[in-house]
């Protein structure tokens, strides 16, 4: 029986830190406790165990996870509901691709010497007059000089229907093409930048499937004589088949709250095909379970949304896509989001994302509202006597879309394969010299990989930050930029980042 705990929502100032939003978050902290969380692992554990020893995208050991989570949802009174996510499976090329310049000069270019098909490239055949974007031409003293293609401004005169040829530079393949696809472009051709070394064409799979247009890789002579005639016409031509799986995001919401003031609280559900994915993020998916059936004796003010991510560790896929999904109404209705992935490392550090950029490493501040969010979980550990640290807000995990649309967000990090110093030692204990969880991505992430202290800790502070945006978002500023503006913005994106 669910007991319901009436609060006196009247006497709550809006504008300031709200004692009822502090009360709910020490009860909801009681309620949350280590034992309950984990026995969510033993259950994802035991899924894993019987099903492959995995619960990756696409697998049963998902499919499984994915009932687990949505039966004690639905039975703690969510609404409860799927998104579906696509994922690629396979990828082939079925014909040697063709490139040449039709005119002014007919010329045929060699497939496998001159230029490649882009592993994950669509199939296509485009005869179009070819647009160079922002070439560093001739290339730069040092490699990584062009920027060519990586800000959405470099396509501002860009004629959609035409061919973009963009040469290798400092982002990933990617950022280049998804800023020729939103600008119209018919095909891509890449080249190489063509410093000594980086001449030549070379296979690499863009990670990316759903272009729908030829993708190719030149080498820098090609691309340096293309460059040098405006006006060329080419025949891009590529074969391809992309083999598309399906798997789902499970979203749970509350039934009270206002629903014009969304709070997402999200974990990846997915694991590696290595294993069973406990600390990663069978984790974060559990202190976010827990956390979900224990605020359902609250009245919640803001509507509550729990997000449980499908394919993560294919490249942020369920979240990506969701994200994407939303209306412009739905995407302005969510004020913020919380992240947990990775919150019982065996040799753990209390990190926070690093909302402020205070750090000053990596990838800059997260948008406004995001400093706030790291302050709150900054006053979780002070509150308790604990030591906390930054952790770059790179994009690496299912925040990496909100941010990117201008939804401020925050989270923890108990720390994966990197390797814990005598300074992080002396801060948090534990083991200097020894990654924060010697088993990320590997099969001995098993519920023994777990540090049931930090997990214990984590959950309380999901908890924490969860009833504190329940009740109270009058730390988070007010968005009024369009979210389309808020993505034009141009952000930084690491090369590892890309997958
Ligand atoms: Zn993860």
């Amino acid at each position: 029986m669910a007991t319901v705990i009436t609060l006196p929502l009247a006497v709550a100032p809006a504008a300031q830190a709200s004692p009822v939003s502090d009360a709910v978050a020490v009860l909801l902290t009681k309620k949350v406790k280590g034992a309950n969380v984990t026995k969510h692992l033993r259950e994802f554990q035991r899924i894993a165990d019987a099903n492959g020893g995995n619960r990756a995208a696409g697998s049963a050991g998902y499919d499984k996870s994915v009932e687990y989570v949505s039966s004690k949802l639905r039975k703690a009174g969510y609404r409860v509901t799927t998104t579906d996510v696509e994922f690629p499976t396979g990828w082939a090329e079925l014909a040697p691709p063709v490139l040449e310049q039709v005119s002014p000069n007919a010329k045929t270019y060699a497939p496998g010497v001159d230029f490649l098909t882009v592993t994950s490239s669509g199939s296509g055949d485009v005869t179009a007059e070819v647009q160079v974007i922002d070439a560093v031409l001739p290339p730069g003293p040092n490699p990584n000089t062009s920027t060519a293609g990586c800000e959405a401004a470099d396509f501002a005169g860009f004629m959609p229907g035409r061919i973009a040829l963009i040469q290798r530079g400092t982002c990933p393949y990617q950022q280049k093409a998804d800023n020729a696809k939103a600008a119209g472009a018919a095909a891509v051709v890449f080249f190489n930048e063509g410093q000594p070394g980086r001449t030549d064409s070379y296979a690499f799979d863009i990670g990316e499937w759903r272009y729908g247009f030829p993708v190719v890789f030149a080498d820098f002579a090609v691309g340096n004589e293309l460059a040098a005639s405006p006006g060329t016409r080419l025949h891009v031509k590529t074969t391809t088949r992309v083999d598309v799986g399906r798997t789902k995001n499970v979203l749970a919401e509350t039934r009270t709250g206002d629903p014009d003031k969304v709070v997402v609280v999200g974990a990846h559900l997915d694991s590696v095909h290595e294993g069973a994915g406990i600390n990663d993020n069978a984790s974060g998916t559990a202190g976010v379970l827990e956390t979900a059936l224990q605020l359902r004796h609250f009245p919640v003010r803001h509507k509550v949304r729990f997000a449980f991510w499908g394919a993560e560790e294919l490249g942020l896929l369920g979240s990506t896509q969701y994200v994407q999904g939303l209306s412009r109404a739905e995407h302005d209705r969510i004020k913020l989001y919380l992240n947990f992935d990775m919150i019982g490392s065996p040799n753990f550090g209390y990190f926070i994302y690093d909302g402020d950029n205070s750090d000053a490493v990596g990838a800059p501040a997260g948008p406004p509202g995001s400093a706030q969010i790291e302050k709150t979980f900054e006053r979780f550990y002070q509150k308790r006597g604990l030591p906390f640290a930054g952790t770059d807000f790179s994009g690496r995990s299912d925040y990496g879309p909100f941010i990117e649309t201008g939804i401020p967000a925050g989270g923890l990090f108990t720390g994966g394969e990197g390797i814990k110093t005598p300074e992080q030692a002396a801060l948090f204990g534990g083991t200097a010299g020894a990654p924060f969880d010697p088993c990320y991505h590997t099969p001995c992430d098993s519920i023994a990989n777990v540090n049931t202290t930090a997990l214990d800790v984590n959950s309380d502070a999901v908890a924490a930050a969860t009833a504190t945006y329940a009740y109270d978002l009058s730390g988070i500023p007010p968005r009024n930029a369009p979210a389309a503006e808020a993505a034009s913005a141009p952000r930084a994106i690491p090369e590892h980042a890309a997958h």
